[in-house]
């Protein structure tokens, strides 16, 4: 099967049944295909890969796993909290990865931005370059992911 076929298979789940109510292509007139290159073109113009971005985000995940229930601060730059639910979400892309249902929410203090992501938002980006779609509740801006950890620089955590 053609790569773009797959696509279109899997834009069809996003958008009717049990997978439509995660709302992953939000209100995004856009194709799946077409999203997925928009996103593509700004990450490789951040000269970055999603893996980089990915990298971020669990860094931060894996930070508030440590310190769970409460707020925790990275030095004077950083506010991390995790909210857990129960179950798991499946990825839409069909691998049978399953992510924990658990929304990371990160403020850069001295920027004073916010940014919100789920497990499986990390997972989604990583693994197939999706960042959902405008409109979605958990759409993840590749620039302002930038914005949050300071560009090309990595941000390193001990
Ligand atoms: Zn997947």
């Amino acid at each position: 099967m053609h790569k773009v076929d797959r696509i279109s298979q899997i834009e069809a789940k996003m958008r009717t049944g049990v997978l439509a109510s995660y709302q992953f292509l939000g209100t995004d007139e856009r194709s799946l295909a077409e999203i997925l290159t928009a996103d593509q073109f700004s990450v490789d113009s951040l000269g970055l890969t999603h893996q980089d971005l990915a990298k971020w985000l669990t860094a931060c995940l894996r930070l508030a796993e440590a310190n769970l229930g409460t707020p925790f601060a990275v030095g004077n730059r950083f506010l991390i909290q995790i909210d857990e639910h129960k179950g798991t979400i499946a990825c839409p892309f069909g691998d049978n990865y399953h992510a924990p249902k658990r929304n990371v929410t990160v403020t850069n203090l001295k920027h004073n931005l916010t940014l919100c992501f789920s497990e499986l938002n990390i997972h989604l980006i990583e693994e197939h370059g999706f960042y959902e779609g405008e409109g979605s509740p958990y759409r993840i801006n590749p620039h302002t992911v930038v914005q949050m950890f300071g560009g090309g620089q990595l941000w390193v955590i001990s």
